[in-house]
């Protein structure tokens, strides 16, 4: 095992007994986020939802799929991306995570970004960008680029948007090849 395994494996097993926040109370499993630990492109979506609470695994259903799939027509998979959320447990009815919750859960996810030290970094839909950039409007951001504390973020949309907005998805798989091209 490598260094950088060693170090997310460590930061799941804490997540996975983390009862620092109120998510812990309804949580099925922990959603630690899974990928290619030395990954160039590192994607961070909100929080889980129903099917990832489910499964302990980040985006799958209809939004992982989509993913998947932008993923493909880059010439990429999933294992080539490390993927997570800004907090690794469901909020009840999926509500937004609050403030004190993104607080509290932000060490495990600098903890990840320290270790996979990837390339590019893509918030993904407006939650995200609102939790890791503190910008609001991902029409309005998505594809840009942005320095944050000597790392390189682009915003896109979350793959899920794209279910609903099907205008938007060539954008989104634009972004994800854009992505793997250095932004
Ligand atoms: S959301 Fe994060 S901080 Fe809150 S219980 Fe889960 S792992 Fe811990």
């Amino acid at each position: 095992m490598t260094q950088k395994e060693r170090c997310l494996k460590a930061v799941a097993e804490k997540v996975s007994s983390c009862r620092k926040c109120e998510l812990s109370k309804n949580r099925k499993k922990t959603v630690p986020g899974t990928g290619k630990p030395d990954a160039k492109v590192m994607v961070i979506g909100e929080a889980p939802g129903k099917n990832e609470d489910e499964q302990g695994l980040p985006f799958v259903g209809r939004a992982g799929s989509i993913l998947d799939e932008a993923l493909e027509k880059a010439g990429k998979k999933r294992e080539d991306v490390f993927i997570t959320n800004v907090v690794k447990c469901r909020p009840p009815n999926n509500r937004d995570p609050r403030k004190k919750e993104v607080e509290s859960c932000n060490e495990y996810l600098e903890k990840q970004i320290k270790t996979v030290d990837p390339d590019i970094i893509l918030p993904v839909g407006n939650h995200a960008l609102q939790r890791v950039l503190s910008k609001k409007k991902i029409s309005q951001h998505r594809g840009k680029i942005y320095k944050k504390n000597g790392r390189k973020y682009m915003p896109t949309y979350h793959p899920a948007a794209t279910i609903y907005n099907r205008k938007i998805r060539p954008r989104f798989e634009k972004d994800i090849q854009k992505a793997f091209e250095g932004g």
